[in-house]
């Protein structure tokens, strides 16, 4: 299966059918995006345990492209710990920004958000949803801060 197949697919199946699509209530943090380019907004909200990220979900609306990757991402950051989502975001960026770059193994079923680097205009779509975990978890280590964190991109 070529990238653009296995693009196309993947995009289609986790749009039609969002992972972890939900609200977690109560939550630890909580972030909500915004890509006005395409108009796509979502709001994670996760939930600790042990260090690692016990439950993560998403809602909202936005193009396929955004909500796919929302989906996609939860699914790959659930269980892992600050660091090594941290690392993953930022093969999913490198992979998504750089057309040159090789597809790293690591990424698994996430390899198939390559994709978009032939769509430039789309990289912010797809991108949305790891810059509002990053949120999501940044403001998870500011305690004391009670009003949501939000990001929009530029
Ligand atoms: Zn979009």
């Amino acid at each position: 299966m070529d990238l653009q197949e296995l693009y196309r697919d993947v995009i289609l199946d986790h749009n039609k059918h969002p992972r972890n699509f939900g609200h977690l209530d109560p939550c630890d943090s909580s972030a909500d995006g915004n890509n006005p380019l395409c108009g796509d907004r979502l709001t994670v909200t996760l939930r600790m345990q042990d260090g690692e990220l016990g439950e993560v979900c998403f809602e909202g609306k936005g193009c396929a492209i955004s909500t796919a990757s929302a989906s996609l991402m939860t699914e790959a950051v659930k269980g892992k710990t600050l660091a090594e989502i941290a690392q993953l975001h930022e093969l999913v960026h490198h992979t998504l920004t750089d057309t040159q770059a090789p597809i790293p193994k690591e990424l698994g079923k996430l390899a198939a958000l390559a994709g978009v680097r032939e769509y430039p205009a789309r990289v912010k779509c797809a991108s949305l949803c790891w810059h509002t975990l990053a949120a999501a978890l940044d403001h998870l280590q500011t305690e004391g801060e009670s009003s949501p964190a939000s990001v929009t991109t530029e």
